[in-house]
């Protein structure tokens, strides 16, 4: 059976037992709702560590004031069955004031790669991520933590900071994760009707679309974002919050594209906001 903690006392001292039976440990930090995506996630923790925690925090310092903290799915008898069926040892779901100070005053910033994409888009959304997925690390300890592509810049934040601050713990990528018509899975397409589920799909064949003009020789980065926005906007019913075509490790301009680009998209189907990316490898005709 799969229990819950909700301390990080509790937490600390589950792992402490595994440490201690020899068991490495995989954390798979994410915000419930769970679905097949974090299901990737959980079985690969699973397969390469003695111990699995994951974690379930809706956390309210990396949500803007207007966006959806208070709408965002909560479903924790859910989540615990996938973890339990997943073969996860432990889901740590603490309370916001089991994991915040009512006084806290210090963060966590990554100054480059935030810059654009989501960064640019959710002020202080970022050191929301690394100051949560910082605690996290100093409460759990993990060997290892998992995180999706999809997701992708908060991928290489999370990279980078673990990098830079010497945390000793290994970051493992996993693919996203989509449904049969494509669509990247997510706990927001909880939100989307039928229509909307169908509108949506232009954001990956956006996507796709770059990646095809990269193929056929396009090596301008605005002239990639256009083909992308094209497919998306020409759908009808979702606005573009934001392209960007650049390095896939510095996140910076790539001109002319060359090595590894990402290509990243955000749009808006109403008040749903989705996120999808594509790695290109620029030389590759693959
Ligand atoms: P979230 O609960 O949305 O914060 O996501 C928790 C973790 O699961 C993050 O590392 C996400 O990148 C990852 N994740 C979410 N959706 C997918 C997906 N469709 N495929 C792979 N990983 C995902």
């Amino acid at each position: 059976m799969t229990d819950v903690a909700t301390t990080k006392q509790e937490i600390r001292s589950r792992v402490a037992a595994a440490r201690s039976a020899g068991r490495s440990v995989g954390l798979v930090p994410t915000m419930g709702a769970l679905h097949v995506g974090h299901r990737a996630l959980l079985d690969r923790s699973v397969a390469e560590n003695g111990f699995t925690v994951c974690s379930v925090f809706v956390n309210p310092t990396q949500f803007g004031p207007s966006e959806d903290f208070e709408r965002y799915p909560r479903q924790l008898e859910q989540d615990r069955l996938l973890c339990e069926a997943a073969g996860a040892d432990v889901v740590f779901a603490p309370s916001p004031q089991e994991m915040y100070a009512s006084d806290h005053t210090t963060w966590v910033n990554e100054e480059r790669l935030t810059e654009g994409m989501c960064g640019a888009r959710r002020p202080g959304h970022f050191r929301g991520v690394t100051t949560v997925c910082m605690k996290l690390f100093h409460v759990v300890v993990p060997d290892r933590a998992y995180f999706g592509c999809k997701d992708y810049q908060q991928l290489k934040v999370i990279q980078r900071m673990v990098r830079d601050l010497d945390l000793p713990l290994e970051i493992v990528p996993v693919e996203t994760v989509r449904d049969a018509d494509g669509l990247a899975v997510s706990s927001r397409n909880q939100y989307l009707s039928a229509d909307d589920r169908v509108a949506s799909l232009a954001l990956r064949r956006g996507l796709l679309a770059g990646r095809e003009a990269v193929r056929g020789g396009e090596r301008s980065a605005r002239a990639v974002a256009e083909t992308v926005r094209g497919e998306i906007v020409g759908q009808g019913r979702l606005q573009v919050d934001y392209i960007e075509v650049v390095d896939a490790e510095t996140l910076e301009p790539s001109a002319p594209l060359s090595g590894r680009v990402v290509v990243a998209a955000a749009v808006y189907c109403g008040d749903t906001r989705l996120i999808d990316n594509i790695v290109i490898d620029v030389e590759s005709k693959e």
